[in-house]
């Protein structure tokens, strides 16, 4: 039995040796050297591109429980980075040579990994494939992708506006309406007076951005994407009321208990099935976390949000996932691809590699005609996956793991409260279910 894997990045290295260790030969496809991506600077496979650092490993934190899930599913690259672990508090942050080192000796000494350095153009159609060319994915096979996938499901850029839990929104201030009283009031408004305008549009042009790489930006040193979906900066840097014409425009939303049409309102859409989240609408920003926290504890009713979410802008292609994926990574259009990787629209290091793992742990189930591991929403990476498979394809913009994804647990106020707490009980319920259930 062989599968391809194309892209011997993170989540391509940790497929591939799920294949392998399930007895799948594997052809493991890499263009780099020949081909770059421009964020990529060595030749090394799995190679760590910005930062070293895989996040926290505590397990009330989401990216925590999801490295807990992934060493208990047996992921290589998690025990790599375990082994090269360097001193970061929480964090486990990692010797990035030594990793990639490590990796590519797993990789050769597999004995059912070819690697080949070559540029794959096309969707390999003879053989099951795993495509996990991830962010940087080279612009031929993201043309033939875009042809498999339908034109509007790949997309090249996130645009991403922060995303708020619906627990921590004030609702004194915040109200439900739709514009003109059309159709549910499914929004969550949040209204301005002039004062409060004022004093969030002085916030926002003075706060610092994040700065451009250089594969993000054209001739004019412009990023490349911004053309259709503009940061809320870039708006309002175009003048004071450029906003309050545009996603703050306060006409048709009257809150009902005042009967007052605002000066502005910055509008929140829910996010996920189970209304736990909210993004804020026509707020996709390239601002610095910091200022975004300031920016939104400015917006009346977001005074204490808890921001689940924040908002980037960068150079990402990703499928449309709620469109083209199962759960189990599985293509909806092709039973033998699967998708892995940020190319899914799960977002981060530690995201790539889990992803991986599912990818290769579902092809080599596949191949062996077994039930595909489709993890329930309990669980840090079945919450990923369902969320990336079950969104609203209109809305569909990348996501990391935190715990809006994850299924409610019924506890009481005190405990509700006690957020450490709260994420300890759901960790502790997802590493349960999976101690009782599989055998990945
Ligand atoms: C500039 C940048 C900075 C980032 N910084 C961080 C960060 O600090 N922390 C974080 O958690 N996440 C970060 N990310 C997001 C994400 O976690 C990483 O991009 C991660 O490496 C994605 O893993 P992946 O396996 O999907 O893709 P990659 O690790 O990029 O692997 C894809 C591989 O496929 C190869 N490839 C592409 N096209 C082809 C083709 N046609 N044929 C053969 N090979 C191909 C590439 O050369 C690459 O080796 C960043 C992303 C970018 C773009």
């Amino acid at each position: 039995m062989k599968a391809a894997v194309v892209g011997a990045g993170l989540a391509g290295c940790e497929a591939a040796l799920q294949l392998a260790k399930h007895g799948i030969d594997v052809d493991l496809y890499e263009m780099r050297p020949k081909t770059t991506t421009g964020a990529h600077s060595t030749q090394h496979l799995a190679e760590f591109v910005c930062s070293n650092s895989l996040g926290s490993l505590d397990s009330s934190n989401a990216s925590g429980l999801l490295k807990k899930e992934m060493s208990f599913l047996d992921s290589f690259l998690i025990k790599i980075a375990k082994d090269v672990q360097v001193p970061a508090g929480n964090a486990l942050a990692i010797d990035r040579n030594l990793f990639s080192q490590k990796v590519e000796e797993l990789i050769s000494q597999s004995g059912r990994i070819n690697l080949i350095r070559e540029e794959v153009k096309t969707i390999p159609e003879n053989c099951p494939v795993i495509l996990a060319s991830g962010p940087l994915t080279s612009d031929a096979l993201a043309a033939d992708i875009q042809k498999f996938t339908g034109e509007e499901h790949l997309h090249f850029f996130d645009a991403i506006a922060p995303i708020v839990e619906k627990d921590s929104i004030n609702f004194d201030k915040a109200f439900y309406a739709s514009r003109y009283d059309k159709g549910e009031a499914s929004y969550i408004n949040c209204p301005m007076n002039k004062e409060e305008y004022e004093k969030f549009y002085e916030i926002l042009i003075n706060a610092p951005r994040i700065e451009l790489k250089e594969f993000e930006k054209n001739s004019k040193d412009r990023a490349k994407f911004f053309e259709s979906c503009l940061p809320i900066e870039v708006l309002a840097s175009r003048g004071k009321d450029t906003l309050r014409f545009g996603p703050m425009k306060p006409v048709g939303l009257v809150d009902k208990r005042t009967g007052v049409e605002n000066y502005a309102v910055v509008q929140l859409r829910q996010d996920n099935k189970d209304a736990t989240m909210y993004n804020l609408v026509g707020f996709q920003t390239n601002l610095k976390w910091g200022s975004q926290k300031e920016l939104l504890k400015a917006i009346p009713g977001l005074e204490n949000a808890n921001i689940l979410r924040y908002g980037v802008m960068h150079r990402n292609t990703f499928i449309n996932s709620p469109a083209v994926l199962y759960p189990t990574l599985q293509c909806k259009k092709r039973e033998d691809l699967f998708f892995a990787g940020q190319l899914t629209g799960t977002e981060g290091y530690t995201e790539s590699i889990a992803t991986g793992m599912l990818a290769g742990i579902n092809m080599a189930k596949l191949l062996k005609d077994e039930p595909l591991l489709e993890l329930p929403k309990i669980t840090m990476l079945g919450a990923l996956t369902h969320y990336i498979s079950d969104s609203e394809q209109k809305h569909f913009q990348p996501i990391n793991s935190n715990w809006g994804i994850v299924e409610e647990i019924n506890v009481d106020k005190k405990i509700r409260k006690n957020k450490k707490l709260k994420n300890e009980m759901l960790s502790n319920r997802s590493i349960e279910y999976l101690k009782s259930t599989t055998d990945a």
